[in-house]
């Protein structure tokens, strides 16, 4: 026991001491950021988002985290893997890899985390409807915000890069905030903050956003998706968004 339980300290240890480090790299890298513009809609799927634009100086406190409650919702899980693409990993696996990562810089910087799944599963159980499952989480949490992770798919395999959705008003900021964070930190091409009508996102009482790191259905994307430095740097990326959002409410 007592071994067993010295051996788990030094992980964590160690565990933290890399968010450390991420964070200050990203401190370093991660001042400047795109701004999230709005494209014309691919699709009927969705509109634009309503341009309000942010004015004024946007800043970027970590200590706005200490105490808050993020439900973070890796998509998919158990018997549906979501987006198989042409990468070595489906999307149930590169989203859930996201979200540990994520789940351990929130709890670093004082934030308590609901993961409506932390293992490959669907959330509910598998006689459950797994949409409504997060969705009750996420409603039952008391939670400050929701955030539902995914891979994206396009049957044109040249498109590549991030879009952030939400659907009430209340989600809009939050969502900006995660497209401006995860696209400075992957570099990927801004596709937008975009209005869907997706079912986590138009079902939860909290400010939600999806967001949509890459595409699986493009073979660099797909690639980088699955590798774990990719997916830490998107957890950076969520991460500073949140920072982001909880410091100019
Ligand atoms: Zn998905």
């Amino acid at each position: 026991m007592g071994k067993a339980r010295s051996k788990n300290q030094i992980i964590l240890q160690s565990n933290a001491l890399v968010t450390v480090l991420l964070l200050l790299l990203s401190f370093i890298l991660g001042l400047n950021s795109p701004d999230g513009d709005t494209l014309p809609p691919r699709n009927g799927e969705y509109t634009t988002a309503p341009v309000g634009g942010d004015t004024g100086q946007l800043r970027r406190d970590p200590a706005s985290l200490r105490g808050k409650i993020i439900v973070i919702d890796p998509g998919h899980g158990g018997i549906n893997p979501g987006s198989r693409g042409v990468g070595p990993k489906p999307e149930k696996d590169n989203v859930l890899a996201v979200a540990w990562d994520l789940k351990g810089m929130l709890e670093y910087a004082g934030a308590k985390v609901i993961m409506t799944r932390d293992g490959d599963y669907s959330p509910g159980g598998p006689k459950a409807d797994q949409l409504e499952a997060r969705v009750d989480i996420a409603n039952r949490s008391r939670g400050d915000i929701y955030v539902s992770i995914h891979n994206d798919w396009n049957k044109n395999s040249r498109i590549t890069g991030t879009t952030t959705y939400f659907y009430s008003p209340d989600g809009y900021r939050l969502a900006a905030a995660l497209q401006r964070g995860v696209t400075a930190e992957l570099s990927s091409r801004n596709l937008g903050v975009r209005w869907a009508s997706y079912y986590v996102i138009k079902n939860t009482v909290i400010p939600a956003a999806l967001v949509e790191l890459g595409f699986l259905s493009n073979k660099q994307e797909a690639i980088l998706l699955s590798t774990r430095s990719y997916q830490t740097k998107a957890a950076l990326g969520i991460y500073n968004g949140l920072v982001e959002y909880f410091s100019n409410r």
